[in-house]
Parts: structure tokens; sequence; C-alpha cells
């Protein structure tokens, strides 16, 4: 075993591009809200696939439904109409309340796609996005997102983006104008911290956008699909985004991403956008199973209450010293550190639980909403012991 783990990790070692920072963990199963490693060890796992695995690991309703679909049809591009399709997407616009979808396969992808389908819609070019935002990595959605490190090697970026402060209407007023085509934000920034939306803010934004004749875009990749305790986060925020982004835990863990137009967004003029695997029956299959599993459980009512009792219990337990705030909504749980916070992870890993960063101060928890009580509280538990420690 103890080879196996270093044979796998000097063959991803010697044919990475690169690009990933990894763990010496080697990952070989999951079920539910549990990871087991190729030494046999099991790990509570808050690290839900980045977000992509709000149902947990091998649930049964998405492996039915991917396996019944694998065997009657994988790929059917979008030339051609099919009855899968057809009714996940009747199901997703039915979910989000919004009359049109356009389906991918990531959540850059989605951004893509809300970003020309912005543009097409206004007639003009400059997106506003939010500082500390994060939408990903393809050109169009770099350009979107805050963070330098991700951006500085591949500048020039679009030149048709300005940055503003998160949770400051003001100042986004002062930078809307004739050329808006849209504003972007998350309902929780992510990658940026797990900052959510001030009470108002979303609305605020929403309000400026309609009055600019600009599209309000909403970046429910990572915050979509019951993680903070609504179907969609927006939905707690009482806003109607023109565009919604979504992806990772769209189809219960298989890839795939979705741009779903409000009537201000209209439509793409036809033949301007499209995507090889976008629309696939099995992304479909898995994403209907996803979508019904969140309607028919109690996982999203599960995720505000438990969220809830988590956010309260830590922010009279952690200590001070050791850490600047607690915040979050739902199952996405954010810890800002006084110190950094890879050293935290790593005592957290070798306690047997999983979790992950955002940015260099802040321990981000995102278990699978089917998390256990006893797992959840026990991964609490750890958390608190290593920041007692920590300091
Ligand atoms: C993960 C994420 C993205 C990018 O999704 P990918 O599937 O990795 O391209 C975009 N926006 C937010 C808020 C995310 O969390």
């Amino acid at each position: 075993m103890q080879n196996a783990l270093l044979d796998t990790i000097a063959l991803e070692d010697a044919h990475t591009s690169g690009a990933y920072v990894k763990r010496d963990v080697q990952i070989v199963r999951g079920e539910g809200a549990r990871l087991e490693d190729a030494a046999g060890r099991s790990y509570i796992d808050c690290v839900g696939g980045m977000g992509a695995a709000n149902l947990g690991h091998g649930h049964p309703a998405i492996l039915a439904a991917i396996q019944r679909q694998a065997a009657e049809l994988m790929v059917c591009p979008e030339l051609f109409h099919n009855p899968v399709r057809a009714e996940y997407q009747a199901a997703l616009c039915a979910a989000a309340a919004m009359p049109r979808v356009f389906l991918c396969n990531s959540g850059a992808e989605a951004i893509e796609g809300a970003i020309k389908a912005a543009r097409a819609a206004t007639g003009r070019p400059t997106i506003v996005a939010a500082m500390r935002g994060f939408h990903g990595r393809t050109l169009g959605a770099l350009s979107a997102t805050w963070n330098k490190t991700y951006r500085a090697p591949f500048e020039p970026l679009l030149p048709e983006v300005r940055h503003v402060p998160f949770n400051d209407a003001d100042k986004l007023a002062d930078a809307l104008d004739e050329t808006v085509a849209a504003v972007i934000v998350e309902p929780v920034q992510g990658e940026g911290g797990v900052i959510p939306a001030a009470p108002g803010y979303l609305r605020a934004v929403g309000d400026l956008c309609r009055r600019n004749g600009s599209l309000l875009i909403l970046d429910e990749i990572q915050t979509g699909f019951g993680r903070t305790g609504w179907l969609f986060a927006h939905q707690a925020d009482g806003v109607r985004p023109d565009v919604l982004c979504l992806a990772k835990s769209i189809a219960g863990g298989l890839p795939m991403g979705a741009v779903l137009l409000g009537e201000r967004a209209g439509t793409f003029p036809p033949a301007t956008h499209g995507s090889t695997f976008g629309g696939n029956p099995l992304a479909c299959a898995a994403g209907l199973a996803a979508l019904d599993v969140l309607a028919t459980s109690d996982l999203i009512e599960r995720a505000r209450v438990r969220g809830a009792a988590v956010l309260d219990h830590l922010r009279a337990g952690l200590p001070e010293r050791a850490v600047r705030d607690v915040r979050g909504r739902g199952l996405m749980i954010g810890i800002e550190l006084r110190g950094k916070v890879g050293p935290v992870l790593a005592a957290l890993a070798e306690r047997g639980v999983l979790a992950l960063p955002a940015g260099r101060t802040v321990l981000r928890l995102l278990p699978p909403l089917v998390i256990s009580d006893d797992d959840l509280w026990a991964a609490v538990a750890t958390v608190e012991e290593v920041l007692a420690d920590a300091v």
C-alpha cells in the first residue's frame, strides 16, 4: 500500500501540467461524506469535491440515473432533440424560475456563456465584477476573477472589465455607465474567503442594473444546489438575476454547467454559441436525479439548520487569539485565521478531516449535505482542537 501511494504520487508528478499543488493523500473511494485513502484510512470530507459533491459520494439515485442513461444514450449533440434533455431543461428552468437555459460542461464555461449573452443582449462591452470575486480560469472568466496570482501570467485579459469593492452599492453605482453590459457577483464569495453578501446588497445591485440597462449575472456555481440552505442562495435575498450561472453540484458530481437566461437576457442569436458535450443525455439524467433528490429530501433544510448551529457553535467556541472571524451561510463555512491556513489543513488531515482553504488565511468547510450529524460535529470538534493548539 505504501508503495502504491508512492507510485501514484511519482506518476502524477511525472506527468502533471504543473497547474496543481497537491497534498500527499491518495483518495481511492468515497461514500456519503467519507473519503478513503490508499492505505484504507477513512476521512470526514469537508472538501466536498470543492463544491461538486453536495449530494455526497456514491449517492444511489445519481448512480442509478447514470447507469440507466449510459446504457441508453450518452452522446447527443444539440443538432437533435432528446427527451432526457428536454425534461431536464424544463425541470431546471422551473426550479430557478427562469425561462431559458444553455447547457455546458463547467463553471468557467457557464461564465463565458453569461458574458456572451450579456454582450449580445445589450450591445454593450463592459462587465463589472467584484474585488475578491472568483469566476473561473478561462480567459473571459479570468478577466472577471480578481485574484492577481491567477491573472498575472496570462495578461492581457479582457480590457472591458472593472472591479469594484464587494458589498458597496455606492461604489458600484459610480462604476456604472452606458457601456456596462452586466454586473457579475457571487451571493457568497467562495474562493475569495467565504464572504456573504450583506443584507440588501444583492437587491441594491439588481436595482442599479435595471436602472442602468445592465444585466445582473449571479454566479451560483459554488452556492447553488442547497449549499447555503436554499436551492439557490439568491432566493434568500429576494433578488431576481437576469443570468444565473451554475455548475459544480448541478449533476450530482458529473461535470456540467448551465447558463439560465431571464427575460431581459433574451436568447442567443442562432448559431452564435454552442458546445459539443453541452446538454449530453448522461449529464442531463444525472442533473435530473440531483434536482429530484434535493426536491424530495430534507437536505436543503438540514444545510440551513445545521449550518446555523455550527456557525453559532464556532463563534462561541473558537479562541480569539487564533481566529479573526467566523462566517458563512448554510454548510458553506469560513473561519478567518490570524495565521496561515496551510498548517491547520495539514493538522486536520492528520486527525482525519479533509478541508479547504479560501485564500491564505481562511479555512473553508464544504461538507457534502448528506453528512451525518455525528461526522459533522466530529469535524467541528476537530477544527476546535486544532485551532486551540494552533497558537
Ligand atoms: C468553481 C467556481 C467557478 C469555476 O468553475 P469551474 O467548473 O472550475 O470552471 C466559477 N465561479 C465560482 C463561484 C466557483 O466557485
